[in-house]
């Protein structure tokens, strides 16, 4: 079986996120920059498939700046097979990405893909759903655990009301949710490795995929600073400001 990992290269998630000046984004100018968190899981659950004996290969594909290449060696770092970079300097909204993967899934024949739940960059949470539409596969979201058998996977999904565990007949996208596993860090030698596997470099173009953006950014501001709190010295002062001053109880 084959497993198909998209990973997103975003701003890394300990980093202050800072406007730009003119309101028109948020600073990328030298910005650390990481795999998105969610896709480390991900890789994780697909290297821990393999280790299982429950898939024979794991590829990465990632679309994004050449620069996105590092984020694909990182993936291959932890033991993934190969990568397929789909290069564009365009900031790509979740349904072309959606499009793009459909085409990566009609070259490769995966049964499997393992999507993060969201890229913490536009916070989006679409793109495993779109993808799940645009093939007309099943799919199962916001996995927290992840059983995979010859035919179908079982996952237990983190909603609204505690857990819910289904089936989803293969092929499928399942999407990660943060408790599905702890990634694990790739060790030097296996970096070295990483640099001498197969990553193949592709276009939107060869997918015949228009990725110019739908959606206009009209602005973007910073949230309003949080006021400075004040220490209380009993329960029943607290008790107090929250009755007479917030009016909260
Ligand atoms: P989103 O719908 O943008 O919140 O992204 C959800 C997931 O879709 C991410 O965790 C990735 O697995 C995948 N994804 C989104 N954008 C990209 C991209 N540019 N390249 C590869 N995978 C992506």
């Amino acid at each position: 079986m084959k497993i198909l990992v998209p990973v997103k290269r975003v701003v890394d998630y300990n980093v202050k996120i800072r406007v730009k000046p003119d309101g028109s984004g948020v600073e990328l100018a030298n910005v650390k920059m990481s795999m998105n968190p969610f896709d480390e899981i991900s890789v994780e659950e697909a290297l821990r498939l393999k280790e299982a004996g429950k898939a024979e290969e794991i590829v990465i594909v990632s679309i994004g700046p050449a620069k996105a290449e590092e984020t694909i060696r990182t993936a291959l770092a932890m033991g993934a097979d190969r990568g397929i970079l789909i290069e564009t300097d365009e900031a790509v909204e979740p349904l072309a990405v959606a499009k793009l993967l459909k085409g990566v899934v009609e070259a490769e024949g995966p049964s499997l893909v393992i999507v993060g739940k969201q890229a913490i960059d536009d916070d989006s949470n679409q793109t495993g759903q779109m993808l799940a539409a645009l093939l007309g596969w099943g799919q199962a979201t916001f996995a927290s655990k992840l059983e995979l058998s010859a035919d179908k996977a079982t996952v237990t999904r983190e909603v609204d009301g505690g857990l819910q565990t289904i089936d989803v007949k293969l092929p499928a996208i399942v999407t990660t949710d943060l408790r599905l596993n702890e990634p694990r860090y790739a060790s030097l030698p296996n970096i070295m490795k990483a640099k001498k596997k197969p990553l193949d470099k592709k276009s939107p173009a060869d997918f015949g995929v228009d990725v110019a953006a739908r959606l206009k950014v009209l602005k973007t501001e910073e949230p309003e600073g949080r006021k400075a709190g004040i220490k209380v010295k009993s329960v029943a002062e607290l008790v107090d400001k929250l009755k007479n001053e917030a009016g909260v109880l």
